[in-house]
């Protein structure tokens, strides 16, 4: 029998965030569960407060007759509410954050919102009018008007948030379009005259026979109680979406509940389309368009049960169905996955825990599974399913790779090699579309020779070294000229003048930017119409998506972008992929570089072909011998994970080994230095008294080290990494580091703890 438990005291104080052991009265034993609200005497006077227990103990933490007793327990937190409640403390013992921070993640504030009538647009005219009315709108050049009834000419009728959100009319035009009596608004009774929405080869897909098998195994599964996470590894268009919506249909059947988590940048019209046209208003999305009232809004709605399915970003991972039974995790190698603030939890491993929690199933699916995924699927830890065929026709595209030196050496100084500007004309004679891709993460800071290829790595940490322009060394003097750092250990060098390799003064970065490519199209290929997407050009919140629709109405040849690796956007008349550099990702001073480069070749390549016509994409490289390169022309997933995996095992990297990234900032950079030199003596204290166990290696501590950016709006950061296989002795090293600096009068610096970060700082 459990007599005591942890309770977390409901005060915002830094003091007192952390659980306190009490005895529950014998009255309350075998009722209380974690995340219940209680009442405890608490500090001096025993004044009552209210508290959350987040956990059951046999054992007293402390001497029993040192502890106070629970006084009494409130019932007004539901279930789901508990569950997400204990899942914050999971949270914050994992990755280290405040338990406030963690229970404002799971349960935002509540906001009083007018309960909005959930409203739908269908149509108000019979087939024949609205057509006539449609090219009305397009003569007059009413775009929204337009785009709005083509698309209830499909339809029927839509979600007025999908109208708004995703089709990007606004409230006006559609009432203005009602007025009219064009369209009816809250129709609940039927559109007066029911046009047919045109079957688009039918709704409802009949699956085929790996999906079919997929589908039946995991709800097989699931009925038997076995609740094994499943990974579908299945290139894009594979059908992996299609598997979702009939395991939802099957999860509906049972009475149960499912969250959809899908990047942001993937919740597109079209992907949303198929889900409201599967679940109708069963189903509902959150995403970073909606206020907090219509998130709340939301999340009341799945609490009583008028929706089963909520499709959303990392965060919609905390609605609180009453009865969930699957959460399904779509592009689960997304580095979105990963919060950025505090608790800066993974949505991948909090949906594991929530799923335990609450007797669900995850789902996860990917055309190229994140390492640590694949690696726990081939040791047997998620059930691994595979989808090999593109459903929808199309074939793999051809796959070409260009040697940028060459191209050089050629005296071909554009941007563009012989091979793609030859494929770009073939496109623009034919009348078929070509996306350029810019890969510009990793832009800051990194040099290579444009000659040879080579690329300055740390002798210690074989991740590529990184220019800072003004690094300074800790108690050195400001250098004028460039340094190379490497932000893992420390390490500098003076930015070589030429190559080391070959002798070249081509050691410079890659400095063009999409505007500048653009400019180069139109002056070989004057008639050529451009589309530019990058951050300049998506300011504004839906810009993004305009951009993206333009380029699907074919308003433009050439789409020129550095995000536009999209999914749930199918443009059938692409035929062409061409990356600009695929090697800027691998220049990041990051040991994901290579799976981040192999990921985006990947998925750009998938883009090309999705139509009848076959797909080519050319990928132009100033290292054609690096194996991500290789493995993604040859689309060979396998192949790069073996050889990832070498490397990760070799240097104890994720998901070899675990890491902790602990951050310091402060205004005065002698004390972020001073602070970071005092998480690593603690952390080196603590790997000092480690017992050696067998082979397994013991805790390493690396740094402390200034941050890639060293400094943001003048505040300095410093870190500090610490390795090992074990996750939990990573945990003790936070909980080391959270105690001490507990105990400190004014601790010195601001402190994160980032747990397997993914992405360099
Ligand atoms: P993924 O999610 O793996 O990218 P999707 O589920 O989006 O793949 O499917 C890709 C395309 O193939 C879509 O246009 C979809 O409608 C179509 N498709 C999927 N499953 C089937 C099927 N069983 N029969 C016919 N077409 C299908
Ligand atoms: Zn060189
Ligand atoms: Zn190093």
């Amino acid at each position: 029998m459990n007599r005591f438990a942890n309770v977390i005291v409901d005060i915002s104080h830094e003091k007192v965030d952390r659980p306190f052991g009490y005895k529950i009265p014998p009255a309350l034993q075998g009722v209380l569960q974690p995340g219940m609200r209680v009442q405890i005497p608490f500090g001096k006077g025993d004044r009552l407060r209210t508290g959350y227990v987040i956990e059951l103990l046999e054992v007293a933490p402390f001497p029993e007759e040192r502890m106070k007793e629970i006084a009494s327990a409130l019932t007004d937190v539901s279930q789901p509410q508990q569950r997400l409640i204990a899942l914050a403390a999971w949270m914050k013992e994992q990755y280290g954050s405040t338990m406030i921070a963690a229970l404002r993640t799971v349960l935002p504030a509540r906001q009083r919102v007018a309960h909005k009538e959930k409203r739908r647009i269908a149509l108000g005219l019979c087939g024949q009018e609205a057509e006539e009315r449609l090219l009305f709108y397009e003569k007059k050049h009413q775009t929204a008007r337009a785009r709005l009834l083509r698309e209830l000419l499909q339809e029927g009728e839509l979600p007025w948030e999908l109208v708004v959100h995703k089709l990007h009319v606004t409230a006006q035009t559609i009432r203005g379009m009602q007025k009219d009596g064009v369209i009816c608004l809250n129709s609940e009774r039927l559109y007066r005259n029911p046009v047919k929405p045109t079957e688009g080869g039918g709704y409802r897909k009949e699956l085929s026979a790996a999906q079919q098998f997929i589908a039946d195994r995991i709800l097989e599964d699931f009925d038997e109680g076995r609740r094994k996470p499943c990974l579908i590894h299945g290139i894009t268009g594979s059908g992996k979406t299609e598997v979702y919506l009939a395991l939802i249909e099957g999860m509906i059947k049972r009475g149960k509940q499912a969250i959809v988590l899908i990047p942001e940048i993937a919740l597109t019209y079209q992907t949303l389309l198929r889900f409201y046209r599967h679940f109708k208003d069963r189903v509902s999305v959150i995403n970073s368009t909606l206020s907090q009232g219509e998130k709340q809004d939301q999340r009341e709605r799945a609490y009583k049960g008028e929706i089963d399915v909520i499709i959303g970003p990392r965060s919609a991972l905390f609605t609180p169905f009453p009865d969930l039974g699957m959460i399904i995790i779509d592009e689960e190698h997304e580095n979105s996955y990963k919060s950025e603030t505090m608790p800066k939890y993974h949505a991948r491993e909090t949906a594991l825990e929530l799923a335990r929690l609450c007797g669900a199933v995850v789902v996860m699916g990917s055309a190229t599974p994140s390492l640590e995924s694949y690696d726990r699927a081939k040791k047997g830890e998620f059930s691994l399913y595979t989808l090999r065929e593109r459903l929808a026709g199309g074939q793999l595209p051809q796959v070409y790779v260009e040697d940028l030196r060459r191209e050089l050496r050629g005296g071909n100084r554009t941007i563009f090699s012989k091979r793609l500007q030859e494929k770009l004309g073939e496109r623009l004679e034919r009348g078929e579309q070509a996306m350029l891709f810019l890969n510009r993460r990793g832009y800051a800071g990194f040099v290579s020779c444009r000659f040879c290829g080579y690329v300055c790595k740390c002798p210690h940490c074989s991740v590529s070294l990184s220019e800072h322009r003004k690094m300074r060394a800790p108690g050195a003097k400001y250098q004028e000229n460039g340094l190379l750092v490497c932000h893992y250990c420390g390490y500098t060098q003076p930015l070589p003048q030429v190559c080391p390799h070959c002798g070249s003064r081509y050691i410079l970065g890659f400095r063009a930017g999409t505007q500048q490519i653009a400019e180069q199209i139109g002056r070989l290929f004057p008639a050529a119409r451009v589309l530019r997407m990058d951050a300049d050009t998506t300011r504004t919140k839906d810009s993004y998506e305009k951009i993206l629709s333009a380029f699907a109405n074919r308003e433009a040849d050439v789409l020129v972008g550095t995000q536009m690796i999209v999914k749930g956007h199918d443009f059938p008349n692409v035929t062409l992929v061409g990356i600009l550099a695929a090697d800027l990702s691998l220049s990041l001073g990051d040991y994901r570089a290579a799976e981040r480069t192999f990921q985006l070749l990947t998925q750009a390549a998938g883009r090309a072909g999705r139509g009848e016509r076959p797909g080519e994409v050319v990928i132009q490289t100033y290292q054609p011998e690096h194996y991500s390169i290789r493995y993604a022309a040859a689309q060979d997933y396998e192949g790069f994970f073996e050889e990832e995996m070498t490397y990760r095992r070799l240097l104890s990297y994720p998901p070899a080994s675990h890491i902790l990234a602990v951050q310091l900032s402060a205004e005065k950079e002698q004390e972020a230095m001073e602070a970071a030199g005092d998480v690593a003596r603690t952390a080196r204290e603590l790997a000092a008294q480690e017992t050696p166990t067998g082979p397994l290696p013991q805790t390493v501590v690396i740094g402390p080290a200034p941050a890639l950016i060293e400094k943001i709006n003048d505040v300095y950061r410093y870190g500090v990494y610490i390795k090992n296989r074990d996750y939990r002795k990573l945990v003790a090293v936070k909980n080391a580091v959270e105690k001490e600096r507990a105990g400190q009068e004014r601790p010195k610096a601001n402190c994160q703890f980032d747990f397997d970060p993914v992405s360099a700082y």
